[in-house]
């Protein structure tokens, strides 16, 4: 499909795109464990980043995924990495029984949440948490809400919740603003008094909007990042929804050969996407021959 390759291409990047501060440290943190740490593998319960590349670089470098619940007698002795959605404080204490050496790299902004939690647990309060019950970050908060939690995803949900008490709201730092207010307001009406907590992170809104300029300047987008991310697939969702010819790929060479006919290709990057797989999909899009 040579005859579609466009010599004239410009592509463009989003201003904003690809890994946010707590990711990046997250990653820093297990790959300077696993070079300084002679007794590796350094284990992380579940994959440290939402990219099967990434995933397999990690590896690459003795930074092993055990399933977020299978924790046994393996991780004695060696380094476990708590990925930047945090754990609960119950499953710190019991890879601490096993003799685990902990290395944390929760995002400090999802320490903040885990803070306030227990700040409200200490007062009695209940913690109500906007998010994605099957999420590690939601299920990490609730731990720390030991006077009573609950999740809700929707305002459906948040109609339907039955809880005793004064209550306070946290989000997941991920879900959209839009979609907080609309529970909260829910919530405001049915509990008296309660707090709610800023606690979303800009990260995801910021390649949100960087997406919407990135639109308005290119025919074509290409999303880079893994199947398995949730902001990556948001990101693809909102080019989509922009009206731009849209692509999701994890790698370069799942570009497709349309892409190549448009004059002005945008590229963007969910929050766990490694700059190495953005780089390689930019130079594939201008080098095609
Ligand atoms: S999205 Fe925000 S809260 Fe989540 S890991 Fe990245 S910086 Fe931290």
């Amino acid at each position: 499909m040579a005859s579609l390759y466009n010599p004239e291409m410009i592509v463009k990047r989003a201003e904003v795109l690809g890994r946010c501060m707590g990711v990046r440290r997250a990653v820093d943190l297990a790959m300077a464990t696993a070079d300084s740490d002679a007794s590796r593998p350094v284990y992380t319960l579940g994959p440290l980043i939402h990219n099967p590349q990434a995933v397999a670089e990690l590896e690459a470098r003795g930074v092993v995924a055990l399933g977020s619940d299978d924790i046994d007698e393996r991780v004695r002795g060696k380094s476990v990495v708590i990925r930047a959605h945090g754990v609960p404080p119950l499953l710190r204490s019991r890879l601490e029984e096993l003799g685990a050496r902990l290395v944390d790299a929760t995002c400090p902004r999802v320490i903040a949440s885990q803070r306030k939690a227990r700040g409200y647990a200490s007062r009695g309060w209940k913690v109500i948490i906007v998010g994605d019950r099957d999420h590690g970050e939601v299920t990490g908060i609730a731990g720390f809400a030991s006077s009573g939690w609950a999740v809700v995803g929707s305002p459906a949900e948040a109609e339907a919740l039955e809880l005793e008490g004064p209550v306070a709201v946290i989000a997941q730092t991920t879900i959209k603003n839009e979609e907080y207010r609309s529970i909260c307001e829910v919530l405001a009406r049915r509990f008296s008094g309660v707090e709610v907590v800023d606690s979303i992170c800009p990260a995801t809104e910021d390649r949100q909007r960087a997406l919407a300029r990135l639109a308005a300047e290119t025919d074509a987008i290409v999303v880079v990042g893994g199947r398995n991310s949730a902001n990556t697939s948001r990101l693809y969702t909102t080019a989509m929804a922009l009206g731009k010819p849209s692509w999701h790929v994890e790698t370069a060479a799942e570009l497709p050969d349309e892409v190549f006919a448009y004059e002005r290709v945008g590229v963007t990057a969910g929050a766990s996407t490694p700059e190495s797989l953005v780089a390689e999909v930019e130079a594939a899009l201008v080098s095609r021959v």
